[in-house]
C-alpha cells in the first residue's frame, strides 16, 4: 500500500507531487506519456508560477519567447509577448523535477481505478495493480467524468503541424466566422494552426477528407497566409482535442483529490490553462495533508478545494465569454452565440462597494494546513481575503465601522499603513 499516489505527470501532478515532498510525504506518480507534440502559449506570469512551484527543469530550453498578434473584431493589433512552450520537452523536464525531488516514478497506462474509504486499487496495462493510501488525480482532461458536472458548448479543436523553413519565432490568434485559430512558427520551422470550432455546428467531413478541409480554411485566411508564407510544407500531423470548458462536480472526498484540469479545465482561449490547473494543484498540498494529519477538518478542507475551483472556474468562463462577446460580426452564428453567453450573465468583475464588505469565518491556508479564520468578503473576491502580507484585514474592517482611520492603523508600519490604505480606497472606503 502506498501512502499517496498521484495519477498523470502534467503541470497539476507534477506541482501537486512537489508540494508534499516538501511536506515530508513519500509520493508514488503514475504517468503515461503525452501522444501528441503540442505547442503551448503561456505569459510570463505562468512561468513565474512554475518556477514557484519548483518546476525548473520543464523550463529548461521549452520556452520561447515570441511577439503575438492579435486579429479579432476586425481589428489587428501586436499585443503582448507569449512564451511558446514545447509540451514534449516541458513534460520531459517535469518527469525530471520530479526524479530529482524524490518521487517515485510509474510509467504506465491506468486502466481503472476503485476507490474505498479503506483506499484505491489502481490497475495499469500490463503491469500489477498499485494499491494506494490517498489518491490524487491529475489525469487531465481524460480524467473520468464523476457524473454532470458544468460544461460549456462543446468545442474541438483542431491542431495541424507541419513543418515549414526557419525563420523567426512568432505567434498570432485570430477569430473566424466558426471559430478561432491560433498560430504559431518556431525558429526551427516547425508550424502550428490550432482550428477551434463548435462540434454541433462545425460540420466537419470525416476523418480522410479533414487534413485537406484544414488546410483550406488555413489558406482561406489571409492572416494565415501572410504568417506562414507560401514555403511548402512536409509532414503534415493533425490531433483532435476536445478543449469544451468543463468543471468536474465533485472534486475532494476524505481519501482523494482532483486537481489540474481534472478538476477544472478551461477554454484555451484564455491561454491560461497551465497556470489554472496550476492554481488547483498549489493549494493541495495543504488540502491532503489536513485530509491526512487532521481528519477533524476534514469538511473544512474539502470545501476550501472545492470552492476555490469553483470560483476559479466561474471567473474564467465569464472572462472568456466577455472576450467572445467583443468580436461583434457574426452575433448569430452559432459559435459565437453560444460562447457569448455562456456561463451566465454575471459579470466577471464585480463593482466595489464598500457598504457590502463582510466579515465571516471560512477556511485558508497556514503552515500547511486548512484551518478556520475571519476573512473579509468583497463583491469580487467572494471567498474572502483573510491577510494583505500578513496584516489580517478582518479585525481592521471591523474596528473601521466604528473607529476613525487614524487610530485603527496606528499600529502599523509605514509600508503596511501605505498598503491597506490603498487596498481600502480600492475597495471604496472613505474615511
Ligand atoms: P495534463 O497536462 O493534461 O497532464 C495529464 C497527464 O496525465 C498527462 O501526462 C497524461 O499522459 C496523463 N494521463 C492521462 N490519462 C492517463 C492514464 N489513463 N494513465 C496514465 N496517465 C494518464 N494552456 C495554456 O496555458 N496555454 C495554451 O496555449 C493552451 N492551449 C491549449 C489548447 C488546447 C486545444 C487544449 C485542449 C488545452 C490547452 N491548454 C493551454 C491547456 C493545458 O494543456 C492544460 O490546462 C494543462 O496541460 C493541464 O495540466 P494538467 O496537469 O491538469 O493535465
Amino acid at each position: 500500500m502506498k501512502p499517496i499516489v498521484i495519477l498523470g505527470a502534467g503541470p497539476a501532478g507534477a506541482a501537486v507531487a512537489l508540494g508534499l515532498r516538501r511536506l515530508g510525504y513519500p509520493v508514488t506518480l503514475v504517468s503515461e506519456w503525452r501522444r501528441f507534440a503540442a505547442l503551448e502559449g503561456v505569459s510570463a506570469r505562468v512561468l513565474d508560477a512554475l518556477r514557484g512551484a519548483g518546476l525548473h527543469q520543464a523550463l529548461t530550453d521549452a520556452a520561447q519567447p515570441s511577439q503575438r498578434q492579435v486579429s479579432w473584431n476586425g481589428q489587428r493589433h501586436a499585443q503582448n509577448i507569449e512564451f511558446l512552450l514545447d509540451r514534449p520537452s516541458f513534460d520531459r523536464g517535469l518527469r525530471e523535477d520530479l526524479r530529482l525531488a524524490g518521487v517515485e516514478l510509474i510509467e504506465g497506462r491506468v486502466l481503472t481505478v476503485q476507490s474505498h474509504a479503506s483506499g484505491h486499487r489502481i490497475e495499469l496495462e500490463g503491469r500489477e495493480a498499485v494499491l494506494a493510501d490517498f489518491l490524487v488525480d491529475a489525469r487531465g482532461r481524460q480524467a473520468p467524468a464523476l457524473g454532470k458536472g458544468l460544461r460549456g458548448p462543446e468545442t474541438v479543436s483542431l491542431l495541424n503541424r507541419w513543418r515549414g523553413a526557419s525563420g523567426i519565432t512568432a505567434s498570432a490568434v485570430e477569430s473566424l466566422g466558426d471559430g478561432w485559430a491560433w498560430m504559431a512558427r518556431r525558429a526551427d520551422g516547425q508550424c502550428y494552426w490550432q482550428w477551434t470550432v463548435d462540434v454541433a455546428s462545425a460540420g466537419l467531413p470525416g476523418k480522410a477528407l479533414l487534413l485537406d478541409h484544414c488546410r483550406q480554411r488555413r489558406q482561406d485566411s489571409p492572416l494565415a497566409r501572410e504568417f506562414f508564407g507560401s514555403e511548402p510544407e512536409t509532414g503534415l500531423h493533425l490531433h483532435a482535442r476536445s478543449s469544451t470548458a468543463i468543471l468536474c462536480p465533485h472534486v475532494c472526498g476524505d481519501n482523494w483529490i482532483r486537481v489540474g484540469d481534472a478538476a477544472m479545465a478551461v477554454d484555451p482561449l484564455s491561454g491560461n490553462g497551465i497556470f489554472q490547473s496550476l492554481s488547483s494543484a498549489l493549494q493541495a498540498p495543504a488540502v491532503v495533508n489536513t485530509l491526512l494529519r487532521k481528519p477533524e477538518r476534514a469538511l473544512l478542507a474539502q470545501r476550501f478545494h472545492q470552492r476555490r475551483v469553483e470560483q476559479l472556474f466561474l471567473r474564467f468562463a465569464r472572462i472568456g465569454r466577455d472576450f467572445y462577446a467583443d468580436e461583434q460580426r457574426w452575433p448569430d452564428q452559432p459559435f459565437w452565440l453560444a460562447r457569448r453567453q455562456w456561463p451566465d450573465a454575471e459579470v466577471a468583475h464585480a463593482e466595489v462597494d464598500y457598504a457590502t464588505l463582510r466579515v465571516e469565518r471560512a477556511p485558508v491556508l497556514r503552515d500547511g494546513f486548512v484551518e478556520e479564520a475571519e476573512v473579509v468578503i468583497t463583491a469580487d473576491q467572494p471567498l474572502g481575503i483573510w491577510h494583505l502580507q500578513g496584516v489580517e484585514l478582518a479585525p481592521l474592517v471591523r474596528r473601521l465601522r466604528s473607529e476613525p482611520a487614524e487610530r485603527v492603523l496606528e499600529g502599523l508600519t509605514v509600508d503596511q499603513g501605505r498598503m491597506v490604505r490603498s487596498w481600502l480606497s480600492g475597495q471604496g472606503f472613505k474615511p
